[in-house]
């Protein structure tokens, strides 16, 4: 038995490996919001999502030390048993205000969230159209419910249309799944074409905005950005573990679905409570958030800095790509920018396509002008001849 298990895994690790497709954690330390240090090695950190450097906020922390000292390190049950501590209710209180929403419910992260609300609401008799660029966890919820699920081109609100014209008749509910703000690709989904495309339907419109909150729309997201409301996208999806510096996950949405949420959802029922001082953190955080518009507005500002210095596209959202194709370009390329001081992640398939190996550089706020500048001056080599998306 365990001698065919050692053979199975050694055997998959040599074929990755020989892919260059072996992924393995590398110990990080960060020393502050703006670096991080890697064997031994300060770098300018051009790759994490703690866009506003709230993990390190003095205020942010206190609040997770505090709740830490009252409550406790750790949730202790699940929420339907005891585990329903006092800040959960600051903490959802104050999603629903910065989204905009009657209600919204907190759950264990944002993978587990988008699992809960696919489960929820969707079930065999039902249909999920899905762009196809979407989140690992979105695709994954997507498969858990057993529903008819097709994915449509990207971005392309006509390709949704077509599939709903086709299927949408033979199944019972429909909801239409979208990255708000794309991971990889930092480009924002058509969400007012979509939301036509679901009224005229009569599907549910589902954006996770995992990359919006905070940056975007003042900080309320991708949808505020582009000038909608809860009635237009019923479903908002997001996580507490990226601008806003701590961790969890949750849906913003009518009261009447954060409830059936909380009755129905497995992976918000079997699981223990978020930690009292990860919920005091987030809850601060987005007090922070919602009274510092400025500070939301800076990584905006230096992803367009870093584009014009480089002549790429206008950014839609501080994540910018440097589409290089090969593997081993994008493997080069972080490696000789490390080299220089400057922490940026090459992203190799399967998590982008084929043939689209990328440097994902992420812009934050507690990084300066000048650590711009230099990763641009750094990055002028690579974009030479790249493809670029
Ligand atoms: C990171 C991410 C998630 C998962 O959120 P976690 O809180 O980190 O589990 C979901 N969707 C998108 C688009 C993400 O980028």
């Amino acid at each position: 038995m365990t001698d065919s298990l050692e053979a199975f895994a050694q055997q998959r690790l040599a074929k990755l490996a020989s892919a260059n497709r072996l992924r393995q954690p590398v110990s990080t330390h960060r020393p502050d919001a703006r670096l991080m240090e890697r064997r031994g090695q300060a770098l300018v950190d051009f790759s994490s999502n703690d866009y506003l450097g709230l993990t390190r906020d003095p205020e942010v922390i206190h609040a997770a030390a505090d709740a830490a000292q009252r409550l406790g390190a750790g949730g202790a049950a699940s929420r339907l048993i005891s585990g329903d501590h006092p800040e959960y209710t600051a903490l959802e209180s104050e999603i629903a205000s910065l989204k905009g929403t009657e209600d919204s419910v907190a759950f264990g992260s944002g993978f587990l969230a988008n699992l809960g609300i696919l489960t929820a609401l969707a079930g065999r008799d039902d249909l999920i159209v899905a762009d196809r660029l979407n989140h690992a966890s979105l695709v994954e919820g997507a498969r858990l419910t057993g529903s008819k699920v097709l994915r449509f081109a990207h971005g392309d609100p006509q390709a949704l249309d077509s599939r709903l014209a086709e299927h949408r008749r033979h199944c019972r509910h429909c909801l239409i799944v979208t990255d708000g703000v794309f991971s990889m690709d930092g480009d924002l989904a058509p969400l007012r074409a979509h939301a036509d495309i679901a009224r005229r339907h009569d599907c549910w419109l589902l954006s996770d905005d995992a990359h919006g909150v905070g940056v975007l729309g003042g900080g309320a997201g991708s949808t505020a950005e582009l000038g909608l409301t809860a009635s237009e996208v019923p479903l908002q999806m997001g996580t507490l573990s990226k601008a806003v510096g701590a961790y969890g996950g949750y849906l913003a949405a009518s009261r009447s679905v954060t409830d059936l949420i909380r009755t129905s959802a497995r992976p918000f029922i079997y699981t223990t409570a978020l930690p009292p001082p990860t919920v005091a953190a987030a809850t601060a955080a987005l007090r922070r958030i919602r009274r510092d518009p400025e500070l939301c507005a800076r990584p905006m500002a230096l992803a367009r800095r870093l584009t014009r210095r480089l002549d790429l596209p206008e950014p839609a959202s501080p994540i910018v790509p440097v589409i290089l194709g090969e593997d081993r370009a994008a493997l080069d390329a972080q490696q000789a920018l490390a080299e220089a001081g400057f922490g940026v992640q090459a992203i190799r398939p399967p998590t982008v396509p084929e043939g689209s190996a990328r440097l994902r550089v992420t812009l934050r706020a507690p990084q300066t002008e000048a650590d711009v500048d230099g990763l641009a001056a750094a990055l002028q080599p690579f974009r030479e001849g790249a493809a670029v998306g």
